[in-house]
């Protein structure tokens, strides 16, 4: 049996980190890796207790969300919290980071940036991540373990359901379709 990659694995935690996302304008997750250990995970959303997006809507000032705290900084600050120290450690995060998570990452000692997706990657903070010796490297989610669209997913079978169930002309085929989707579904 082959194992899942180290890679695979951490981006995978990301993944799953992103789905707690508070703001729907982008979920982004991050978690902060050091000797093969996870030593920290962070999502996009609002400071503990606060009203979340998701709920009242984003506060948006010249066209960002300034409600929320990035991925990569909570994943930083839950170290700086907890006394956890971050000088040469590896970060996964779903998206390209943003200036901001850039200049942090760097002088909190973060060395690796494992990406997944690009986004809006600004030429500056690829300028600040090489000019500070910052291996960055894109690393898309290939496994299949957490599905970002499962939520999609199931609401597309369940349209594709609704449309056999006008067209067929098997019902007692059509109940067993059905029944099988909704099992691997959870409709
Ligand atoms: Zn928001
Ligand atoms: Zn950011």
């Amino acid at each position: 049996m082959e194992r899942i990659s180290w890679n695979q694995y951490f981006m995978a935690q990301s993944h799953l980190l992103a789905l707690r996302s508070t703001c729907t304008r982008l979920m982004v997750g991050a978690t902060i890796v050091r000797d093969k250990r996870i030593i920290a995970g962070g999502y996009n959303g609002s400071v503990s207790g606060g009203v979340h997006c998701i709920d009242e809507g984003c506060y948006v000032i010249d066209g960002h969300c300034v409600r929320t705290i990035h991925a990569e900084a909570n994943a930083l600050l839950q170290c700086a919290k907890f006394g956890v120290p971050t000088e040469g450690a590896e970060i996964y995060v779903t998206h390209f980071p943003c200036l901001q998570c850039c200049k942090q990452l760097i002088q909190a000692g973060i060395k690796t940036l494992f990406y997944a997706k690009d986004y809006k990657n600004h030429p500056y903070a690829e300028e600040l991540f090489a000019e500070a010796g910052i291996q960055t490297e894109k690393v898309a989610l290939t496994d299949l373990a957490v599905d970002y669209h499962y939520r999609e997913k199931a609401v597309h079978v369940r349209q594709l359901l609704k449309e056999l169930e006008t067209q067929t002309d098997d019902p007692e085929k059509y109940a067993a379709l059905k029944a099988e989707a909704e099992s691997l579904f959870n409709l």
